[in-house]
C-alpha cells in the first residue's frame, strides 16, 4: 500500500508540473501537446486511486477478520480461566475443572482435558469405566485405582 501510495502522490507532482507546463506554454501547440500529457497523468492518477482503493478495502475485510478472530481468542481465555487445576487424590491425574464459585446455573459439574487445555482448547472429559476420556486427543486420565485383584486358588 505504501507503494501505491507514493506513486499516486508521484502522478500528483507530476500532474503539478504539467499544469505549470500549461500555464507557462508559449504556443498553442505547446499547450495542447502539455494538455494531452495532463489527461494522461490524470488517467494514471485515477488508476492509481482506484488500486489503492481496493487495497483498503482488503485491508478492512483483514482487520474485521482479525477482529473477531481476536474476539473468540478473548472468549476462549475468558472461558478457560473459569476452571482451576484438580489431581484425582486416588492416581495423581490432572484435569482442569470448573470453580465452583463461577458455575452458571444449569452447569453440571464437568472436567476438561489437561493436554487440551495447555494449547488453549476447551475438550469436556467424557467418563468411561474408572477413567475420564478426551475425545479431542483421546488423552485418558485415570481417576480411581484399579481394585484389588482377588486371589483365588485352585480348587482341587
Ligand atoms: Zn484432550
Amino acid at each position: 500500500m505504501l507503494g501505491e501510495t507514493v506513486a499516486a502522490l508521484g502522478g500528483v507532482k507530476s500532474a503539478i508540473e504539467i499544469v505549470k507546463t500549461i500555464l507557462q506554454a508559449k504556443s498553442e501547440s505547446d499547450r495542447l501537446s502539455a494538455i494531452g500529457e495532463l489527461q494522461a497523468a490524470l488517467i494514471e492518477i485515477q488508476q492509481q486511486a482506484m488500486a489503492l482503493q481496493a487495497t483498503v478495502a482488503e485491508l478492512q475485510d483483514k482487520e474485521a477478520g482479525l477482529r473477531r478472530e481476536n474476539e473468540a481468542l478473548r472468549q476462549r481465555a475468558s472461558d478457560l480461566s473459569r476452571y482451576q487445576l484438580l489431581q484425582f487424590p486416588e492416581t495423581g491425574a490432572i484435569a482442569y475443572e470448573l470453580k465452583d464459585e463461577l458455575r452458571t446455573q444449569g452447569e453440571v459439574r464437568h472436567f476438561l482435558c489437561a493436554n487440551c487445555y495447555q494449547k488453549g482448547e476447551k475438550a469436556i472429559l467424557q467418563q468411561h469405566e474408572r477413567s475420564l476420556v478426551c475425545q479431542s486427543c483421546t488423552n485418558r486420565i485415570y481417576t480411581k485405582k484399579m481394585p484389588p485383584l482377588r486371589i483365588s486358588s485352585p480348587d482341587f
